[in-house]
């Protein structure tokens, strides 16, 4: 009988670590602002807007594939990028004369496809702050969505360009974006399965913007994990609801939510 058992249990611990084994992870971190570097099981950087604010530290990271939301200083400074020149850069605008246009991306690279939607910086299409760029990763089977300086909700048809969405990085710090309870509504509108990060507001070093409150006011999972600034997500997990993770934008930092001293 014992041996029976024991048989069991081994088959069992197989067939978990079997299970285990099949879902890929994916690292997430933040680093402050709408900053964030993904690397995929197969070890693909790839960084979106990347800023250098004092505020935040001004760190250097290496990158396989940078994603530029907009042409603005705190989201397209590739100058932190370490290895820049061998990392390739898409800008999700271009210029056409004089003019900023959307510069369409749906391509390959390695093991992660990418899509661009256009959008605008403001709810007043572009008139105020110009364009904005929502870019689509598909990484070890994840739809993985940063939505730039998006200053607006979202229309029907971009909602169905998106598609499905796994995490989501959403801004909502408000004064030049969409703020807290706009950000609810476009949670709403795309429906994230897994985790949904806010970026792009006010920190205790950072207070051009609004603080993370009113977004996480009312919700229900929010996870606040305020010593890392790291999130590793399991490809294959299967939650009830998504939750609302609040990163650190640094390691190991002592202090408040997404607050680092
Ligand atoms: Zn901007």
């Amino acid at each position: 009988m014992a041996r029976y058992i024991s048989a069991l249990m081994v088959g069992l611990l197989a067939f978990s670590t079997a299970a285990a084994a099949e879902s890929p992870k994916v690292v997430i971190r933040w680093h402050g602002q709408s900053f964030f570097e993904v690397i995929s099981s197969q070890g693909t950087r790839i960084v979106f807007d990347p800023q250098n604010l004092e505020e935040f530290g001004q760190i250097t990271v290496p990158a396989d594939l940078v994603l530029i939301s907009h042409l603005h200083s705190d989201h397209n400074a590739v100058g932190v990028i370490a290895n820049r020149d061998q990392a390739r850069i898409i800008s999700g605008l271009k210029m056409a004369g004089k003019k900023v246009e959307w510069n369409p991306v749906d391509e390959k690279f390695r093991d992660v496809h990418v899509r661009s939607v256009g959008v605008y910086h403001d709810d007043v299409q572009g008139a105020e702050r110009g364009k904005n760029t929502i870019f689509i990763v598909d990484v070890d089977g994840l739809h993985i969505v940063h939505l730039g300086d998006l200053g607006h909700l979202l229309s029907e048809e971009q909602v169905k360009e998106i598609g499905p969405v796994d995490v989501l990085m959403i801004p909502v710090g408000g004064v030049y974006t969409i703020n807290g309870s706009e950000a609810k509504q476009v949670v709403e509108q795309l429906k994230p399965r897994l985790d949904i990060l806010p970026m792009h507001y006010g920190t205790r070093n950072f207070d051009a913007l609004l603080p993370v409150d009113e977004f996480l006011e009312d919700q229900k999972n929010v996870q606040r994990l305020p010593n890392t600034n790291e999130l590793v997500i399991d490809s294959g997990a299967k939650p009830a609801q998504p939750a609302i993770v609040v990163l650190n934008w640094r390691k190991g930092a002592a202090g408040g939510a997404g607050e680092g001293k």
